[in-house]
């Protein structure tokens, strides 16, 4: 970094972090971005915004026991970073996947305070999860299971203080388990303490399909910013979770040919178009895995065991597995192919050299704190729902959606151009997330 004073606060970060690499990338990151700031808000560097700002106001960890189906306990890590309160109420997701600990949780953590803030709705930042594996686990498993992580992390939720939703291996019936122990616990139906309920109890229509909804309408309206559309592109997804299912469905609404979609096996290529219904069937309905898609499918779509999703030549792509997936080699393929638009659907699946290969060739870049806002932008449509003991309809709600991430967008160019770097979606989104942000922290003095 040229400027000193990020320099000096990075190198903070490090020693205070130490053997953290996503969160460490996902700080570094924001700091390059900031650079194009350096100057104009010395009221930042004078009330210590940046070292506040990343380190979060609360971190819990917990013990998680459970019994397993054959009568063995187990025993799963728990946690809960409540990042930053400053715009409201700590949100964000719980992920349930082998790989998570503290870093990665804390990385998600930073990027859900900016991307919260880009949404113009009142939410703080924050996340949590487990490195419970939900993959080959009986229903009665993971109800014990979520039962369990409840019965520590409900003291520390509330409508008004911490509002978690899902994440990878988090969908409606781990958060049906989560919310039953929560009521349970607490004796209080307290509709508006978790997101992305069922319809019946609570939940909102649209939240399903919000995130990957979402990072489609992100890559439409970057493409329109070029004078061009999904109308006949072809479209990679990577992924089959909830995130891709939605991003495939609404790639085709937009006119585009999504051709792929994946999971940790390897990937399938439907040259003829992604059947929507027979995906969300064999992954929603089943839960079963993407080879199966491929064999029932028949008519030319084929499974690739292992290999990389991104060596299939299309013109925009939308990463929506997980992070790091998208590695600069990747980058340099999909180039070559002649992609235009890349839309994280993930949080941060494309490598810091991957975006840079992206920048490098004029490629619309919009990075997941934008581009997958949609997700929480519902969710806080949920709260509101929650809070009044309304029902909105699927249209309503997806219109709400739908300007939330326009204006997103709208906010990521305009705060671009304004930093003299036009088109940089990186750039406005990390300066325009975190301005809004700082400007209430100093507002309510160091605290
Ligand atoms: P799901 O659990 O529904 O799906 C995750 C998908 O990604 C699965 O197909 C999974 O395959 C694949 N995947 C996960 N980890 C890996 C890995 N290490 N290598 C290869 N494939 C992997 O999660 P979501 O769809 O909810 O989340 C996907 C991404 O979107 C995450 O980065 C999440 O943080 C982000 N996101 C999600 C939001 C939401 O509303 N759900 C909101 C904003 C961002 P397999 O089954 O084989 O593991």
């Amino acid at each position: 970094m040229i400027d000193s004073m990020l320099q000096d606060t990075y190198d903070q970060v490090l020693r205070r972090n130490p053997g953290e690499p996503e969160f460490q990338q996902a700080v570094r990151e924001v700091f390059e971005s900031l650079e194009y700031i350096q100057g104009r808000h010395p009221e930042y560097n004078d009330q210590g915004i940046l070292m506040r700002m990343c380190e979060p106001e609360r971190q819990i960890i917990f013990r998680v026991p459970w019994v397993d189906d054959q009568g063995t306990v187990q025993i799963n890590r728990g946690f809960r970073v409540e990042y930053n309160s400053a715009l409201g109420p700590y949100k964000g997701g719980l992920r349930f996947h082998p790989s998570v600990n503290l870093g990665i949780v804390k990385f998600l953590g930073f990027e859900q305070i900016f991307k919260n803030s880009l949404t113009g709705l009142p939410i703080g930042g924050g996340k949590g999860g487990s490195d419970f594996d939900p993959h080959g686990r009986s229903d009665g498993e993971v109800m014990r299971f979520c039962q369990s992580f409840m019965t520590e992390l409900h003291r520390h939720m509330g409508e008004y203080t911490d509002v978690p939703a899902g994440d990878i291996g988090v969908g409606a019936r781990e958060i049906g388990y989560l919310f039953g122990q929560y009521k349970r616990l607490t004796n209080r139906y307290e509709a508006g303490v978790l997101t992305g309920k069922g319809l019946d109890w609570g939940g909102s229509l649209v939240r399903k399909e919000a995130t990957g909804y979402g990072a489609a309408i992100f890559a439409d309206e970057m493409l329109k910013a070029r004078g061009s559309s999904f109308d006949g592109r072809r479209v990679s997804i990577s992924g089959s979770g909830n995130v891709a299912i939605y991003a495939i469905e609404k790639s085709k609404q937009l006119g585009g040919i999504p051709v792929t979609a994946s999971d940790s096996s390897g990937y399938v290529v439907d040259e003829n178009g992604i059947d929507f219904e027979l995906l969300q069937q064999i992954k929603e309905v089943e839960r079963g895995r993407i080879t199966e898609y491929a064999e029932r499918r028949g008519n030319g779509a084929r499974f690739v065991a292992g290999g990389s999703v991104w060596d299939v030549p299309v013109d925009i792509a939308l990463p929506s597995a997980t992070q790091n997936e998208l590695d600069a080699d990747a980058a340099r393929t999909l180039v070559k192919n002649g992609v235009q638009a890349v839309s994280e659907g993930a949080n941060m699946p494309c490598t810091p050299d991957a975006v840079n290969v992206f920048r490098e060739a004029d490629v619309a870049f919009g990075p997941g704190k934008a581009a997958n806002a949609g997700g929480v932008a519902t969710s806080a449509l949920e709260m509101q729902q929650n809070a009044s003991r309304d029902a909105w309809s699927f249209e309503h709600t997806e219109e709400r959606l739908t300007q939330i991430m326009k204006n997103i967008h709208h906010t990521c160019l305009e705060t671009a151009e304004e930093l003299g770097r036009p088109g940089d979606y990186v750039v406005g989104a990390n300066v325009a997330g975190f301005r809004k942000v700082a400007d209430a922290m100093i507002a309510f003095g160091v605290i």
